[in-house]
């Protein structure tokens, strides 16, 4: 497990620019480059770790997703709802090898996507 030239290890370390939403000493937000929906963020640990089936740490993965649940609700998507994805490894579609999870919301989602 490395963060050597990992675009989101540098997203934290802010030698990549990006939109920050939410920050925390375990996580920052921010959002994608390539929104899938009229609000499309991405929340990640600061403690680089390839992927879900990676990820070992119960307490920091319930932080993670409890922060993706905070985001929403600040922002008023809870009533709504949104959908949270977390895509792993190659047919799961994860492009970028470093934790992280979709907050998608803003339009309605049906399942299986499109
Ligand atoms: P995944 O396909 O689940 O690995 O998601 C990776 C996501 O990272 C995609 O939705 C990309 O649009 C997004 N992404 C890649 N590079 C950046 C970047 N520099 N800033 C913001 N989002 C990015
Ligand atoms: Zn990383």
């Amino acid at each position: 497990m490395s963060g050597e030239n990992c675009i989101f290890c540098k997203i934290i370390a802010g030698h990549i620019p990006s939109k920050r939403v939410f920050e925390d000493d375990k996580s920052i937000a921010f959002d994608d480059l390539n929104p899938q929906a009229p609000t499309h963020i991405l929340l990640i640990p600061r403690e680089h770790v390839d992927s879900l089936d990676k990820a070992s740490n119960a307490e920091e993965l319930g932080d993670l997703l409890l922060a993706a649940a905070s985001i929403a609700r600040e922002k008023g998507f809870a009533e709504n709802g949104y959908r949270i994805v977390i895509n792993t490894n190659s047919d799961g579609g994860q492009t970028v090898f470093h934790l992280h999870v979709h907050l998608l919301a803003g339009r309605p989602f049906v399942f299986p996507p499109g």
